[in-house]
């Protein structure tokens, strides 16, 4: 977290307010960077508190129906879209034609090594042996808990080289150095498209998306590699994933952007995301995260920012990271809900496991 930048960015356009020439740089923040005093001050400060506290409850668990995610592929007519989620910031989502996983990790640690680091406190609620092929990785950011080398390793190899992973700009040489080489990489407001296997399906397209965040895996490459929203469009179901965030200007900034594609014309804001997937997870304490990852109060702003029909919590329940205990963003969801007149039909949590199915467009 205290590395200089010492990385040259070879991708350095002076042109883009983003790029620096070490790397990347947020919209509306000059720097989330904490110095070593700040970092001393949390692990002291958590140490005193005896911070993160046990949960009371466990995450809520469910078993995975596997005939519903596999015959997803298969199935014709297409079935509506539905979503599954593994656990952290790891979701199956399968629309458009599209199995698609984000931030994939099915390590035990989300750490550079397996015997030390975050644990995860539930297994993942589909194993990855049991995963319907996977047409798409999308990455959001290069940190252990969204990128994990062992998982992306073994999905390369189960797929024979067929998954696609689309990293944000940067990764794409961590993935060829690995010998996996059916890799995109876009920049903010880039995109590429994917043809589902039957031929006559429309394409998906993925947009990458500015968020406040930034990036590191070792000493000397932070914000080394860019970070990112995806913005996925299939013909009837547009979602979006917001990867790890502090709350910014930037959600509006995405919502005009795409705006025309949802003739909203000023009046008309009812139309947008079918869903969007939102970090509710490790936010304490606020004096250190806030620049960084957003508090559930924060996320419901970005569901309405956005005008997502629908939005789903992730990033909780699996890795403790931070202060505040495993099962505190139900409690914390709950009361921004009320605050802002919205029930959990707007913005729910599901079971590690849990499959839902989604209207339609
Ligand atoms: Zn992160
Ligand atoms: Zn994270």
């Amino acid at each position: 977290m205290l590395a200089a930048c010492t990385a040259v960015n070879p991708y350095y356009n002076p042109q883009l307010s983003h790029h620096t020439p070490s790397g990347f740089k947020n919209n509306y923040a000059e720097t989330v960077n904490k110095s070593l005093t700040e970092v001393a001050r949390w692990q002291w400060e958590s140490f005193q508190n005896g911070t993160p506290k046990p949960p009371e409850h466990t995450t809520d668990i469910a078993v995975p129906d596997f005939n519903r995610l596999n015959a997803y592929a298969q199935a014709s007519p297409r079935p509506a879209p539905q979503i599954t989620w593994v656990g952290h910031a790891t979701m199956l989502v399968q629309a458009g034609g599209l199995s698609v996983l984000t931030d994939p990790v099915f390590s035990d640690r989300a750490s550079p090594v397996q015997f030390a680091g975050p644990k995860r406190a539930q297994p993942p609620g589909v194993a990855l042996v049991d995963l319907p092929p996977i047409d798409v990785v999308l990455i959001s950011h290069n940190h252990y808990d969204h990128l994990d080398r062992n998982t992306v390793q073994a999905l390369n190899q189960r797929s024979h080289g067929t998954t696609l992973f689309i990293v944000p700009l940067g990764l794409k040489t961590w993935f060829t150095d690995l010998g996996i080489v059916n890799v995109r990489e876009l920049d903010w407001w880039q995109c590429t498209s994917v043809q589902p296997n039957a031929s006559s399906a429309p394409a998906v397209e993925f947009h990458l998306t500015p968020v406040q965040h930034w990036s590191a895996r070792g000493l000397g490459d932070r914000s080394a590699t860019l970070w990112g929203g995806w913005a996925v469009f299939a013909p009837e179901f547009h979602w979006y994933f917001s990867g790890d965030t502090g709350y910014s200007q930037d959600f509006k900034d995405t919502r005009k952007h795409f705006a025309p594609r949802w003739k909203d014309n000023g009046r008309d804001l009812h139309d947008g995301f079918d869903l969007a997937l939102i970090a509710v997870g490790a936010y304490e304490p606020r004096w250190f995260m806030a620049s960084q990852h957003v508090n559930p109060a924060e996320a419901v702003q970005i569901h309405r920012d956005l005008h997502a029909k629908r939005s789903v919590g992730v990033h909780w329940g699996t890795f403790n990271l931070t202060d505040e205990p495993l099962d505190q963003p139900p409690k914390d969801l709950a009361i921004a809900l009320q605050a802002n007149d919205l029930t959990e039909q707007d913005f729910f949590l599901l079971k590690i496991g849990e499959t839902r199915t989604l209207p339609t467009r």
